[in-house]
């Protein structure tokens, strides 16, 4: 410290003492720089103006006093030791200054103590400003870790706080897990890796017929019986292989007995992916599951019943046919026969009784079959000229009987409807039947067409209009029932009373319509409505001359075998292929002997009767297939179930020509003819 200069602020008017001073100081090697003053104003700027190290005041001055220079040092420099140098301050005085503050006296006449008293005043001021600084880096510190503490506590405060606001939420969820647990009407499990029962909800110890104290932390085979833990398990274990959710029904054996279960099993992963657990979410669908089951049993059950009432049409047309055969058969041989008069009649009585039976069959089994879905349509654009042409070329010798006049629009042979040819004549004869035998003698028939667009999706109409007695507006109502004759029964007009009600399901079977216009005392306007078509194929018409029939007659030659185990029905062939000489009948009772004598005799044709004793004709047709000797050999099925659908499928099983039970003489004529080498045409009264 003595090296260093000292910056001495000397408040003292003599020059002297000035000198005195300083000389002191340096005679003890103080090094100082002294700046005296010895007024108010110069003693304020010299403190304002720089830092001093001591100030030294003279007590009493002329134009200041130490005592004023004592309180301007403590407020302008409070930490600059201030040391009275005096000649006149006594003892008390002194103290009286060293309370308020002063750092220490020295007085003029013992000068020599000053430089000790300065350098004392100068080691206690620097020792304060250490201790200051040192209270100061402690205060410093004390407000850095006051601060420290402070951050701490507010940020275990915070955690405190979140832990706190953590613990509820989990007191929340844990609340709502168990809200939904205990009631939700869905099981709900929790299983781990190990099959262990982690949670379950109060509906699933229903499912496991447990209390959930006794569930968990045990297996399922611990639970349930071990072939429902064997199913449970499997489709745990396919969860945890694909990782994926998947549904199963699975049983389960509660108080109700055994019941089924919709399941959805997935997985529960941890932040690696890994399964850690599997999640079941069931509910009961025993129920529901029951009423399927019904279901489909009913459903079967209808599959039967069905199969059933077509087995049942099927054994009916066969059965009310064969007799027909045979009646209407012999009745026709007989026709061909040189009867006499009143025989012919009689025969004749037999055939229109026959024939109004066999119409009856048809239609009732027609209109069964439309009723049960059972009717095989094959539905093809038709050429309406045609069938115009067709079914009026029938009914023209009725209409000559009564005097009625047909009359036919030209058409167009291109204007075509989509429709089942064979169904679409049926119903064209039933209406234009009507219009000749519900028309007055003399009357007349009108057929129109309307052809309509496929573009626009229009249909086609067409109409049959009589001038007859018109139908009442309360018999419309009734027209299209069943057996409704509206009082034609007490007339000798006949019919069924089925015609138009088949019709009209034939029509909406065929996608199309069928209705009436009618206007008492002036006549009826009966139309079909189907939709419009492209022109069919032309099929290539049969343009061979049609040979006379005595020239037929003789043509026909070769050997015919009829399979067939009905006598009455081989007399009646027998005695229709009289009419052709050069044929020789041969017969077969059974499929067996059939095949036997096909190898014999080589027939040129077959007739098979479908009904054989020991076999099927199917099969016989599938053995005379298989022989590449008889494949070649025409086969001719002659049966009673005449269903468009046998008759497609016997012909995909290589019959050639079906014929149906009751035999039309003309028809079995025209098919022998043709197959032994006759030129073919149609033959109605041979
Ligand atoms: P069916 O002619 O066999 O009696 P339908 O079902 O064809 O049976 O006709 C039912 C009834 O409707 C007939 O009995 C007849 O009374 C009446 N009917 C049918 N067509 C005509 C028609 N064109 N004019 C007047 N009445 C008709």
């Amino acid at each position: 410290m003595s090296g260093a200069l000292l910056r001495i602020l000397h408040v003292e008017d003599d020059p002297q003492d000035r000198e005195l001073a300083q000389a002191t100081l340096a005679a003890d090697g103080l090094q100082c720089r002294v700046q005296c003053v010895d007024a108010r104003g110069e003693f304020e700027a010299a403190l304002l103006g720089e830092t001093f190290d001591i100030i030294l005041a003279d007590y009493s001055l002329p134009r200041f006093d130490g005592l004023t220079a004592q309180a301007i040092a403590r407020r302008l420099a409070p930490q600059t030791p201030f040391i009275f140098l005096s000649a006149t301050l006594g003892e008390e005085l002194a103290i009286d200054r060293l309370k308020e503050g002063a750092t220490d006296y020295v007085l003029k006449q013992r000068i020599g103590r000053l430089p000790a008293a300065v350098r004392r005043a100068r080691r206690e001021a620097s020792e304060r400003a250490e201790r200051q600084r040192a209270e100061e880096d402690v205060r410093r510190l004390n407000a850095e870790l006051e601060a420290r503490v402070a951050d701490r506590s507010a940020a275990l405060a915070a955690a405190h706080d979140t832990l706190a606001s953590r613990e509820q939420q989990w007191r929340e969820s844990d609340q709502l897990l168990r809200a939904i647990l205990d009631h939700s009407p869905m099981a709900m499990i929790v299983k781990d890796l190990e099959d262990r029962y982690l949670l379950i909800s109060r509906q699933a110890e229903l499912f496991l017929a447990k209390p959930r104290d006794a569930i968990i932390g045990r297996t399922s085979a611990e639970i349930v019986a071990p072939r429902i833990a064997d199913i449970y398990r499997a489709h745990d274990r396919e969860v945890i292989r694909t990782k994926l959710p998947a549904q199963f029904e699975e049983p389960f054996f509660g108080p109700g007995g055994l019941g089924v279960l919709a399941s959805t099993r997935f997985p529960l992963l941890d932040d690696t992916g890994a399964v850690y657990a599997v999640c079941c979410v069931s509910t009961e669908i025993t129920a529901r599951k029951k009423s399927e089951d019904e279901v489909q049993l009913a459903r079967l059950e209808a599959e039967r019943a069905n199969l059933a009432k077509s087995e049942f049409l099927s054994r009916m047309s066969h059965d009310l046919r064969t007799p027909l055969n045979a009646i209407l058969g012999f009745a026709q041989v007989l026709e061909l026969e040189p009867l006499e008069a009143d025989h012919l009649d009689n025969v004749r009585q037999i055939l229109s009784g026959g024939r109004h039976l066999l119409n009856l069959i048809n239609e009732v089994l027609d209109i069964t079959r439309i009723e049960s879905g059972h009717l095989s349509l094959s539905t093809e654009p038709v050429a309406v000229a045609d069938v115009i042409e067709q079914t009026v070329s029938l009914i023209k010798p009725l209409a000559a009987q009564r005097g009625i006049t047909i009359e036919v629009p030209p058409i167009a042979h291109e204007e075509a409807v989509l429709s089942d040819r064979q169904r679409l004549t049926q119903i064209l004869i039933n209406l234009l039947s009507n219009a000749v035998k519900y028309n007055r003698i003399g009357g007349r028939v009108t057929i129109a067409f309307a052809p309509g667009s496929r573009a626009r999706r229009q249909p086609s109409r067409l109409t049959v209009s009589d001038t007859g007695a018109g139908i009442s507006p309360e018999s419309l109502k009734l027209l299209f029932q069943p057996f409704e004759r509206l009082g034609a029964e007490q007339t000798a007009t006949e019919g069924t009373g089925l015609g138009l009600a088949l019709s009209r399901a034939l029509a909406q079977a065929m996608g199309g319509r069928l209705g009436v216009d009618s206007v008492i005392d002036q006549g009826s306007a009966f139309w079909i409505e189907l939709p419009a078509a492209d022109a069919p194929s032309t099929a290539a018409a049969d343009l061979e001359p049609a040979a006379t029939p005595a020239a037929r007659a003789i043509a026909t030659r070769g050997t015919v075998l009829y399979v067939e185990d009905n006598m009455a029905n081989v007399r009646l062939i027998e005695r229709i292929l009289k009419r052709r000489p050069g044929v020789e009948l041969v017969h077969a009772p059974q499929g067996t002997v059939a095949l036997a004598l096909v190898r014999e005799r080589r027939p040129n044709a077959i007739l098979l009767d479908l009904h054989l004793p020991d076999m099927t004709g199917d099969e016989v047709l599938r053995h005379l297939w298989a022989d590449p000797d008889t494949r070649t050999i025409p086969a001719v099925v002659v049966t009673a179930d005449a269903t468009p659908g046998i008759a497609r499928r016997l012909q995909a099983s290589g019959a050639t020509a079906c014929l149906t039970k009751p035999l039309d003489v003309g028809d079995v004529l025209r098919v022998v003819d043709e197959l032994l080498g006759a030129p073919a045409g149609s033959e109605k009264h041979v």
